[in-house]
């Protein structure tokens, strides 16, 4: 893929998560990597998301630095380069701070196997334990979750969210479902106690309809 498109794809992504109201402002940040080049386009730091052109969009390599782009990357640089590091098939990004996924996030609270949708998130949606936004650490430890879950989807303790895709267009819909799966469950645990679903859901999902999960 040229960067260019790339370019186009990843800002698309940021204005389809703002647009769905997953994030205000300038919160959250959006990569993709080339898997030719390995080369990223990742968003800017502090740009709010309606005045962003794809000439804001920053160009690093896979140790982060910059390689074309006038602006700062992303201040979550660090965990988006160690998450392309150690996740081969992952080849996209979306983290916001989506208000019902991020409420969860707050209570370290996990989104069980509620709703036959997860199998698009990878079933389950763990929680990442808490490290200080910006760091190298917070990339290792989502990504340690996302590897030992198999999830593709994960809640970020005291944080946000963040999906990730074997292309932008996985990452922003997975990124919509996990805030509408979320919010489902939020609502649902205003009024009682939602069952899992039977165990061989999802194995049945895959068998009828020839979805791919884990
Ligand atoms: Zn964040």
């Amino acid at each position: 893929m040229q960067l260019s498109s790339l370019r186009t794809e990843v800002l698309r992504m940021a204005r389809r998560a703002h647009a769905a109201g997953l994030m205000k402002g300038a919160n959250g940040n959006f990569s993709a990597r080339d898997p030719g080049s390995g080369l990223i386009v990742i968003t800017p730091s502090g740009m709010p998301y309606d005045v962003m052109t794809e000439a804001d969009l920053v160009v690093i390599r896979p140790d982060g630095t910059v390689a074309e782009g006038d602006r700062r990357p992303s201040s979550e640089t660090p965990m988006h380069t160690h998450l392309y590091r150690t996740l081969p098939d992952v080849h996209a990004v979306a983290h916001t701070h989506s208000p019902y996924a991020t409420a969860l996030a707050l209570l370290g609270r996990p989104i069980p196997p509620v709703l036959p949708e997860m199998i698009k998130l990878g079933e389950e949606v763990p929680v990442a334990p808490f490290a200080l936004p910006g760091t190298p650490e917070l990339g290792e430890r989502v990504a340690e979750t996302l590897r030992r879950t198999g999830a593709r989807a994960a809640l970020l303790q005291a944080h946000g969210a963040l999906a990730v895709g074997r292309d932008p267009e996985e990452a922003i819909l997975r990124a919509l479902d996990l805030e509408e799966v979320a919010m489902v469950y939020v609502l649902a645990l205003q009024i009682g106690d939602p069952p899992n679903l039977p165990s061989d859901t999802f194995q049945r999902l895959r068998e009828v309809y020839g979805l791919s999960g884990r």
